[in-house]
């Protein structure tokens, strides 16, 4: 591993003040803020990662998960996923939320990993994590292994010919779908960013995955209040049935009426887009209708319109579109 210098900070005014030294953004910056390390330290020990300084945020008092004032729930940056999925009022109100940390990683990561932390946790693309092959992201301009190469398990959504890396989390797809938004101190002062709009495509800049910039210390994360009566479920499909990642995932949140009418949905794709993937076409396409299979076909074919496959994920699209009717299916109990 190379050598960097380690502080902690003592205050989230430190930390900012720190981190604002940074030449670029957090991700790939020369100062980085350092939560449970779970993806930090492994790419640094890959040399992928390189900081000179590294802030630890542990010790900040952010990891308070706590109801707000209108209903809903704040999120501090440094809480556990452990501590987030057991949470007794994100298992009744969001329930979504908490499926989706469980189904990620292992025990003693989830232990160690933070709210903050897996919102900026970074691609697995097999060339990103290996720094004797070309990767746009990782080195800017220096090429996409990934396209023509190996890509089974990448993006077939929002990809450029710069990347297509799939952005990992699980945590993200169900916050996606619950319309978080993340609080961030910076020097220009506090920030609340709608989800939607905190991570970036990858376009001609995959180097920069976040709106981020240099000393912007996310804080908390808030949740609305939960719609009253939702059905709510997170489904995640992978080679294996745990430690790892998915090669789609689904996360949705609906309501329907006594006359099984949907009245509003909200669904999020995971392993399948550069960014935790909202698919607005797909809730366009099933509110109004009977909750019924042919109705969520529909809404998983609008999901899947704009997918692009590579040379070996093209199985990812038919994958996708099961995935999400199935998670649409197990919500509402239609069998
Ligand atoms: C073997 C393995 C399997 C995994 N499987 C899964 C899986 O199936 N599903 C899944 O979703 N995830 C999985 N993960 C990823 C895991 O969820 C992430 O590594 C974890 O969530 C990162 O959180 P952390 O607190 O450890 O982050 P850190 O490693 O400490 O930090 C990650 C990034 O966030 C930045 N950061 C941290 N805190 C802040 C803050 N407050 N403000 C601004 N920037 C901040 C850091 O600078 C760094 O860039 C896996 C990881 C491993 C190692
Ligand atoms: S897909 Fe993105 S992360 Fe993977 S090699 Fe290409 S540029 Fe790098």
């Amino acid at each position: 591993m190379n050598t960097f210098e380690y502080a902690r900070a003592a205050d989230a005014a430190a930390a900012v003040a720190a981190g604002a030294q940074a030449k670029t953004a957090q991700q790939g910056a020369d100062i980085r803020f350092l939560a449970g390390g779970t993806t930090l330290l492994d790419l640094m020990k890959l040399g992928v990662e390189r900081p000179a300084r590294v802030v630890d945020v542990n010790r900040l008092p952010l990891a308070a998960i706590e109801k707000t004032a209108d209903g809903g729930l704040r999120i501090g940056a440094t809480a556990r996923n452990s501590d987030l999925a057991a949470h007794p009022l994100v298992k009744r109100d969001y329930a979504v939320l908490s499926q989706a940390i469980l189904s990620g990683a292992s025990t003693q990561l989830r232990n160690m990993a933070t709210t903050a932390g897996n919102l900026l946790q970074r691609t697995r693309c097999m060339y990103f994590r290996d720094t004797a092959m070309p990767c746009n992201k990782r080195e800017p301009k220096s090429g996409c292994g990934a396209i023509g190469g190996a890509n089974r398990s990448l993006a077939v959504l929002g990809t450029s010919p710069q990347c297509i890396a799939t952005n990992p989390s699980d945590m993200c797809v169900a916050l996606a779908a619950l319309e978080a938004v993340v609080h961030v101190t910076s020097p220009k002062g506090e920030q609340a960013i709608p989800f939607g709009d905190f991570h970036l495509l990858p376009g001609d800049t995959p180097e920069r995955e976040t709106v981020l910039e240099p000393g912007d210390l996310v804080t908390a994360v808030t949740l609305p209040p939960p719609s009253a009566g939702s059905k709510q479920h997170y489904l995640k499909l992978r080679d294996r049935a745990s430690y790892e990642f998915a090669l789609a995932s689904a996360a949705v949140v609906l309501n329907v009426d006594a006359a099984s009418s949907i009245t509003r949905a909200r669904v999020a794709l995971g392993g399948v887009g550069t960014k935790p993937w909202r698919a607005p076409e797909a809730e366009a396409a099933l509110v109004g209708q009977r909750a019924d299979h042919a109705a969520f076909r529909r809404a998983a074919e609008a999901a899947l319109a704009g997918a692009v496959p590579q040379s070996q994920n093209g199985f990812k699209i038919e994958l996708a579109k099961r995935c999400l009717t199935h998670a649409l299916a197990t919500a509402t109990g239609v069998a």
